[in-house]
């Protein structure tokens, strides 16, 4: 696996040595300028929906917290929202929400897509508009392609854990590993840019689970990654399963370094979570080999209903640009930033 051997990765993330942390994260942040670059480019994310048909043991959402007060974005408020990020600059979005097993959310969701395409492309002098990506969960094929169709070209799909018995462990039995690996594999097919991604600090998660994590990114060729720590939420079964035995925010920037250093061309998100679980959250991702960012622009009063995890943090747009450059990277606006992986993939 790239320059580092499967031994070295074992013992790097066995290590309590800070030292040992020091010299992984100056041998990622090299490699990163090496071979991405400086820059570090921001997705703006409109968290749309927070109605979910899943019941992850882990997050907020899921359909049976009958708590959660739910909402759904409209179309217009949607569209305005990403005009507004294309206006200041972001050249990406990101739509998010739970995943539906109502096949009209995703005719709303073609719908949204092409219009935004088509009104960022008349606002844009190369005629290129904005980039979007989309995280709204497994669907089936022909959705994929028409969202495709509509004009999204990347997808985010976190694994959330590729070996069988941990992803067992954190879902209920009609949720399916296959079934996830298999849309994984539907998106690269159709052409999108594929992101996919795993918690870490997860109950009962071991560096042997995280070593065969790394090997599924590289075996699947992935071109994004968005992994972050596990952060209990209290409405959520899974809060109350013993912790450990990892450290979810140190093992989180180990695994970002690991994965920069053995997929040097591929982008990686400073998750929401990694910035949500300690203060120097963010700059600690980027320095471990982190180039995008994904700003929060879900509107305030529906946005702590987005309620994945306990104590999400938000950091406005302009305290995440000083904290990017006040680390030495440079914003990348007005571009799409597309990885390197993908343009090396698919000429
Ligand atoms: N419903 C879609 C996208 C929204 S959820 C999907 O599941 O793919 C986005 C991500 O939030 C999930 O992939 C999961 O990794 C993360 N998440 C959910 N609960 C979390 C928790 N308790 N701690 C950390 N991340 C969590
Ligand atoms: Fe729903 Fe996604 Fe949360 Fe699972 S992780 S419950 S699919 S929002």
């Amino acid at each position: 696996m790239g320059q580092i051997s499967r031994n070295d990765m074992a013992g790097i993330l066995n290590s309590g040595d800070p030292q040992v942390l020091q010299e992984l994260l100056q041998a990622a942040d090299k490699c990163r300028r090496e071979n991405a670059g400086e820059k570090v480019y921001l997705r703006g994310l409109i968290e749309f929906s927070n109605y979910c048909d899943r019941n992850c043991f882990y997050c907020g959402l899921r359909k049976n917290n009958r708590r959660l007060e739910r909402y759904r974005l409209g179309k217009d408020e949607i569209i305005k929202l990403a005009m507004l990020a294309f206006a200041s600059g972001y050249h990406s979005i990101c739509l998010q929400s739970g995943e539906s097993d109502d096949p009209l959310e995703v005719d709303f969701l073609v719908e949204v897509v092409r219009e935004i395409k088509e009104l960022s492309r008349e606002a844009d002098e190369h005629a290129l508009g904005l980039g979007i990506t989309l995280s709204v969960g497994e669907l089936e094929y022909r959705q994929y392609e028409r969202l495709w169709e509509a004009g999204a070209h990347r997808y985010l799909l976190r694994i959330e854990s590729s070996v069988p018995e941990l992803f067992e462990s954190i879902h209920p039995p009609s949720q399916r590993l296959e079934q996830r690996i298999e849309c994984l594999r539907a998106l690269k097919d159709i052409g999108y840019q594929t992101g996919t991604g795993i918690m870490i600090g997860l109950p009962g998660q071991t560096v042997e689970h995280l070593l065969r994590e790394l090997e599924f990114f590289r075996r699947e060729d992935i071109d994004m990654l968005g992994l972050g720590p596990y952060i209990p939420h209290h409405a959520a079964p899974l809060s109350k399963v013993k912790a450990g035995p990892l450290d979810p925010y140190l093992t989180t920037l180990k695994i970002l370094a690991l994965c920069r250093l053995t997929m040097p061309d591929i982008n990686m998100v400073a998750s929401t979570a990694l910035q949500s679980i300690a203060p120097e959250g963010l700059r600690m991702g980027l320095k471990a080999g982190a180039n995008i960012v994904m700003p929060v622009l879900t509107p305030e009063i529906v946005r702590d209903n987005y309620y994945l995890y306990e104590q999400k943090q938000y950091k406005g747009a302009e305290e995440l640009a000083a904290e990017i450059s006040s680390c030495g990277y440079v914003l990348g606006l007005w571009e799409w930033g597309d990885p390197l992986h993908y343009k090396k993939t698919n000429p």
